[in-house]
């Protein structure tokens, strides 16, 4: 197989690619440098069958040749870089999905979009199924990110049906592991930073919020499967095991064995007050189902950052 993959130089695109290269698929990898890091291709530039192109895909794409598959993993995912790149980002779910999606019109290949479950906000189903629609504060700061998937979802759902293009969606829940950016701002890559430098962890609001973390080579394999099955409605990939941010915390200080404590600071406006994917779809269609525990996942994530911060 050939693979067009977008977003293939971030966190989850570059474990990607290196699994794909791992069954001998060709993997053209496209990703803009904005939150993608090179470093992340250390292990698959210069095996055979890779290939990288440095570019945007809100731009016109070059002709990369044909493909059996675009994967489309574009896209800042952290809460504070969509934040801070506020228009780009609802640029790269809406005209870049579309670019995207004629490149695989046009060589016929089948398309995978990567979406999420903020498309489901703050949600009053739990845990979330897929065939909930969502409650969605479109003009909160979180929006641009959460209308941008739903966008993209509903442009790939359409072109599925004008134009008969397979479609494949994930909806992925909080994904952690290595190469996740230490100073990207989220919960695991924050709490294990100020943990081993000892300083208070910082909880946003009371801590009482729930998430439901998936360690990045379960979600790959749950992208995997869903790419090679025949279900084309979208699929939750995530691992249902249900945390709150005060537990993370605690068990995060444990595992580093650090001595910080807890820091309150205000809640940022609509974060989702729960959340967990519910999975049996999955389960079901795909035959996947996470199997890294918690512990195992963060005990890595911290050898990872650890190493990555030089503070060993
Ligand atoms: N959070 C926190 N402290 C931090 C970073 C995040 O308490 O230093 C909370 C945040 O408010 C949210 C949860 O952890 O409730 C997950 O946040 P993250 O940014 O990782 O992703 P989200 O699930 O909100 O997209």
């Amino acid at each position: 197989m050939k693979v067009l993959l977008a977003g293939g130089a971030g966190f989850i695109g570059s474990h990607l690619c290196e699994r794909l290269l791992g069954q001998n698929d060709e993997v053209v990898c496209v990703d803009d440098l904005s939150s993608g890091r090179m470093e992340n291709l250390t292990k698959a530039i210069g095996r055979s069958g890779f290939s990288f192109v440095a570019h945007d895909v809100t731009e016109e794409l070059p002709d990369l040749g044909a493909v059996d598959i675009v994967m489309n993993l574009a896209s800042p995912a952290s809460p504070r870089d969509y934040m801070d790149h506020p228009i780009k980002t609802l640029e790269v779910g809406s005209l870049g999905t579309k670019r995207l999606l004629d490149y695989a019109r046009k060589v016929q290949a089948r398309f995978l979009l990567t979406s999420t479950s903020e498309v489901y906000g703050d949600p009053s189903v739990h845990p979330q199924v897929e065939t909930y629609w969502g409650n969605v504060n479109p003009v909160g700061p979180r929006a641009v990110y959460d209308e941008a998937k739903r966008y993209a979802e509903a442009i790939t759902f359409s072109y599925a049906r004008e134009f008969d293009l397979e479609v494949r969606v994930a909806r992925i829940f909080n994904t952690y592991g290595p190469r996740i950016r230490p100073t990207d701002g989220r919960v695991v890559s924050n709490f294990i930073c100020q943990a081993l430098a000892n300083k208070d962890l910082t909880i946003y609001g009371d801590g009482s919020q729930t998430r439901s973390l998936c360690y990045v080579h379960d979600q790959v394999e749950g992208l995997i499967a869903l790419s090679s099955s025949s279900y084309s409605g979208p699929v939750n990939i995530g691992n249902p095991d249900e945390i709150t941010v005060s537990d993370l915390a605690q068990l995060i200080i444990k595992l580093v064995g650090s001595s910080s404590g807890l820091k309150y600071v205000d809640l940022p406006q609509d974060d989702p007050t729960r959340r967990c994917p519910n999975i049996e779809l999955a389960v079901r269609e795909l035959g996947w189902k996470p199997k890294t525990t918690l512990q195992d996942g963060l005990s890595r994530t911290i050898d990872w950052i650890r190493q990555e911060l030089g503070s060993s």
